[in-house]
């Protein structure tokens, strides 16, 4: 399943990033729970989008701009179809497989594109997910059913959290995060880089709950003619908390002064606004 670690990457998050994140901890005023206070606080009566926040596809922050103060709607490509129904279909295999569902089929929609991936990733999450009870449950035979699945599957998919304390939108949804490792996840198709995304979950995670949050994993998947899976394992460390704080005050002043700040340089051939940008 496209959210559990492996071997490697589990003597890595123990061995290397653990150990790093006590040797050099996160200052607190970079804690989630002192949203109240710089620079967590936010100053403009905002609250943006995390997708916004952390997508930075456009360098001039001129999608915001578009979405926020022009709110106007982009046209959405293959990619971001794509990408929509990938996540939908991992969410889903994994809760079919929390209830023990486990022959449960994908949705199929009018594109073959989209539905081969589709099919590709839900078997692959579903049978990875059977495999993970039946073991658990072979270990533990006094164990209840609802306890097997709670350790098997220990993941909160689409978990939806209010990022209002933070300047954020109050509906974020955050792909996954695994309640027994404490690590939060983010689901990416393609090859698109960054930790923004896993970085603004964990300050989210932290203002309400009150518990750090120092692990995130990018789990970045491929179709071709099978699915190919890549995890970036990281710190959420203070450089990058900053750079959080950094982007959300950059795109809040655009949104609150209504400032658009002009085209980019390097435009993404699959902007959603390449027709409207001139
Ligand atoms: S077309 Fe370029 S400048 Fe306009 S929103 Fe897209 S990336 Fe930004």
């Amino acid at each position: 399943m496209v959210y559990y670690l492996n071997e490697v990457e589990l003597k890595y998050l123990t061995l290397n990033l653990r150990p790093a994140s006590r040797l050099n901890p996160v200052p607190e005023e970079l804690r989630g729970w002192n949203w109240h206070s710089p620079p967590l606080k936010h100053y403009y009566d905002v609250k943006l989008p995390m997708y916004l926040i952390c997508g930075n596809y456009c360098s001039s922050g001129r999608d915001v701009y578009f979405t926020m103060v022009e709110k106007v709607k982009g046209e959405e490509l293959f990619p971001l179809s794509l990408g929509k129904a990938v996540h939908n279909a991992v969410a889903g295999a994994i809760r079919e497989a929390k209830k023990l569902n486990f022959d449960a089929k994908p949705f199929e929609c009018g594109d073959e594109r989209v539905n081969k991936a589709v099919k590709l990733v839900w078997d692959y999450t579903i049978t990875a997910c059977k495999s993970a009870f039946l073991k658990a449950r072979a270990e533990q035979p006094y164990a209840s059913e609802e306890d097997v699945v709670l350790t098997s599957m220990p993941f909160l998919v689409e978990h939806r959290l209010d990022g209002s304390l933070l300047g954020c939108s109050d509906i974020i949804a955050v792909d996954c995060y695994d309640y027994l490792h404490n690590i939060v996840f983010d689901l990416k198709v393609g090859e698109v880089k960054g930790r923004m995304y896993t970085t603004g979950y964990a300050l989210v995670m932290e203002s309400i709950y009150e518990t750090p949050i120092d692990i995130g994993c990018v789990v970045t998947l491929n179709f071709g003619d099978s699915l190919t899976i890549k995890k970036d394992l990281h710190y959420i460390d203070a450089n990058l908390r900053s750079r959080w704080i950094e982007e959300r005050d950059g795109k809040a002043e655009i949104v609150f002064k209504e400032l658009d700040p002009g085209k980019a340089e390097n435009c993404s051939k699959f902007c959603l606004f390449k027709d409207l940008c001139l």
